[in-house]
């Protein structure tokens, strides 16, 4: 069994589910397939349970896609009852994940896939303090693909699960990662791949960093401190179930499947400053180079840094001036990383 994710933007249009299907459909294994919410539409949930938007332009969205798509009026049915049925704010959240999942499986099945629902609800689960239930997931999760019987293709949820009282809920902002890594656990999968909008990790955020270059193999423990230091491209804590049971986890790009991507497994740390990232008033640096001091960093960053950097074993964090981060990171990867890749 494998798992694989596909993010906003590889489920984001008629078009980018049909690449995503390819995908699906050349893997020879059984696969669980995770989806996000089309790109945008979990915004677009969240201003609406404010009530500061229509949710009629979120069915809009999902219309016009399944027209694209060739799918006829039943799945307009299924877009008006999911919605129909969100009261409060998480099962409003939740929407976005159903109705793409429900489209993407629905239009497998127009294409002859053998495509089964496995509801995320039925089995994410978190407990009272909020981390994930990971036993349950394993339990739950199990059951689940046993109800459903022996298929090539297990669509999923990402992001949403229930609390400790059953209610809906949902994991922080980008965590279709994180239940991709839960469920590779729960499910013993061999790896997890991350279907994104870009071929891999990169030494900097690749948007704001041209000079950037894809890492081809990350260790878990550099590819997690990128994470958490606000590599967009994955879940703060998404490695650690992958970690844990030993699964690698591929991040591929789906408008380029033939990109090798970035793998992530049980290999050495690499040595250097191996990669930047940018998040709020920091800036995060992922490895150790002996040769660079606090003072040198301070130095590079002049007026943009607020406070002396921080070396750690294996990552430095500079905290820097408001709004100035990303500047920050372009001198950072300039500076010390650029020159070395
Ligand atoms: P998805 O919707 O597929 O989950 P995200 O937008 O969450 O995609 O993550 C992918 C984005 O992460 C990329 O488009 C890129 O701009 C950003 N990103 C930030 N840091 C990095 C990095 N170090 N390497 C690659 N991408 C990064
Ligand atoms: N749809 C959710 C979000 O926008 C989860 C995800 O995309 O991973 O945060
Ligand atoms: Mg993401």
């Amino acid at each position: 069994m494998i798992v694989m994710k596909f993010g906003g933007t590889s489920v984001g249009s008629a078009e980018r589910i049909t690449a995503t299907a390819d995908i699906v459909a050349s893997c020879d294994e059984p696969v669980v397939v995770v989806l996000s919410a089309m790109s945008g539409v979990t915004n677009m949930l969240i201003e609406a349970a404010r009530g500061e938007r229509p949710l009629s332009e979120v069915a809009q969205r999902h219309y016009e896609a399944a027209r694209q798509l060739g799918l006829g009026t039943e799945y307009h049915a299924v877009v008006d009852s999911t919605l129909g049925r969100a009261t409060g704010e998480a099962e409003t959240v939740a929407c976005g994940e159903l109705l793409s999942t429900a489209l993407a499986r629905a239009y497998m099945q127009t294409r002859g896939m053998d495509a089964v629902m496995l509801p995320a609800l039925d089995f994410m689960r978190l407990n009272a303090d909020g981390t994930p239930d990971t036993a349950h997931i394993a339990r739950a999760a199990a059951a689940a693909i046993e109800r459903a019987g022996r298929h090539r293709i297990y669509v999923t949820q990402g992001f949403i699960c229930r609390d400790a009282d059953g209610s809906v809920a949902t994991l922080t902002r980008g965590g279709s990662d994180y239940t991709a890594t839960l469920l590779g656990e729960a499910l013993r999968a061999s790896h997890v791949c991350i279907w994104t909008d870009v071929d891999g990790v990169y030494s900097a955020d690749p948007r704001h960093v041209a000079a950037a270059r894809c890492i081809p193999r990350m260790s878990y423990a550099q590819a997690d401190m990128a994470a958490r230091l606000g590599a967009k491209i994955l879940h703060s804590d998404c490695i650690v179930p992958a970690q844990r049971c030993g699964a690698e986890v591929r991040v591929l790009d789906s408008f380029h499947p033939e990109a090798a991507g970035t793998v992530v497994g049980p290999f050495a740390d690499a040595p250097g400053f191996i990669a930047v990232a940018a998040s709020a008033n920091h800036v995060g640096i992922v490895g150790h180079d002996a040769a660079v001091t606090a003072a040198d960093i301070a130095r590079a960053l002049g007026p943009l840094a607020a406070a002396e950097p921080e070396i750690h074993a294996g990552h430095t964090r500079v905290s820097v001036q408001p709004g100035q981060a990303v500047e920050a990171m372009r001198i950072i990867h300039h500076e010390f990383i650029e020159n070395k890749i």
